[in-house]
């Protein structure tokens, strides 16, 4: 069903999609399907995959614009469920942690076949920090991908989005980041330890996505990560709508993380579940 709700351009889709012709205004259908904001879990393990699964990742789209967040091991093969890896607009790094940059270069490979079949495809921009050069140089390959910086500094348009970043902490340099358009907000913590800032960088989102990496007996003990506890208090302090829970550890019962993160938020918790539509 189309649905007809005002004249709008968006320079990231395709030609096909944005047109113009003589005497006739530039018009651009936006099905209702693509005007809603929706984030996808691709993956949702940390350190390495279970069988047939991925690690930590998430595809964001909105108006037609897709973009995935963080690509660690098995993403690549999951991604292919959800979306043509050729409709990829953009690809954001938190951090140069292998399980979230694994499949990078087969990404990059991807590309480049298409290239070899006569059907190139536009660059794709992969966002990433430059605390380390030598990981952020190997973003840029062969005029298919090309790595752009963020930092925490700055404020980025990506496609419809506005989005900033956090430090978090980490063993290496990591970004927490933020997706907002007019009407919503939807903040990742990527990687980290129980971190302040957090606190007030994830205010009143309307959904947070928190690492949940450690069951309660390893709180405080293992650096870098936060237990279900955390991110429930995370949830709790910034006054967000929605938690979902990701980064989890591949031993034990995952439901006692979700259990504890309830202990702290009252609102809608659960664990991020690959594939389902959190739709706003
Ligand atoms: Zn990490």
């Amino acid at each position: 069903m189309i649905a007809l709700t005002g004249f709008m351009t968006a320079p990231w889709l395709s030609s096909a999609q944005n047109f113009s012709i003589p005497h006739l205004r530039v018009t651009l259908l936006l099905t209702k399907e693509a005007q809603i904001m929706k984030i996808v879990p691709i993956g949702i393990w940390g350190g390495y995959p279970k069988a047939n699964s991925a690690t930590s990742s998430f595809l964001l789209e909105h108006e037609g614009f897709h973009c995935l967040i963080d690509c660690g091991s098995g993403v690549l093969s999951s991604l292919q469920n959800y979306l043509p890896l050729e409709k990829l607009d953009a690809v954001v790094i938190s951090h140069y942690h292998a399980d979230h940059i694994a499949d990078i270069g087969s990404l990059q490979y991807s590309r480049l076949i298409n290239y070899y079949l006569g059907k190139p495809l536009k660059p794709l921009p992969i966002y990433g920090h430059q605390e380390d050069p030598e990981n952020f140089g190997k973003l840029s390959y062969k005029e298919q991908t090309i790595g752009i910086p963020i930092s925490k500094e700055e404020t980025i348009q990506i496609g419809p989005f506005d989005v900033s970043f956090c430090e978090t902490k980490h063993p290496v340099y990591c970004l927490a980041m933020k997706f907002q358009t007019t009407d919503h907000s939807i903040v990742l913590t990527a990687d980290t330890e129980w971190q302040e800032e957090l606190v007030e960088f994830a205010r009143d989102a309307d959904i947070l996505i928190s690492e949940a990496n450690l069951y309660e007996e390893h709180v405080g003990k293992a650096p870098g990560h936060m237990g279900g506890s955390e991110a429930g208090n995370l949830a709790h302090l910034a006054n967000v709508k929605q938690l979902i829970l990701t980064h989890l550890p591949l031993h034990g019962n995952i439901e006692e993380i979700l259990q504890a993160a309830k202990v702290h938020y009252d609102g809608s918790a659960e664990l991020a579940e690959v594939g389902k539509e959190y739709v706003l």
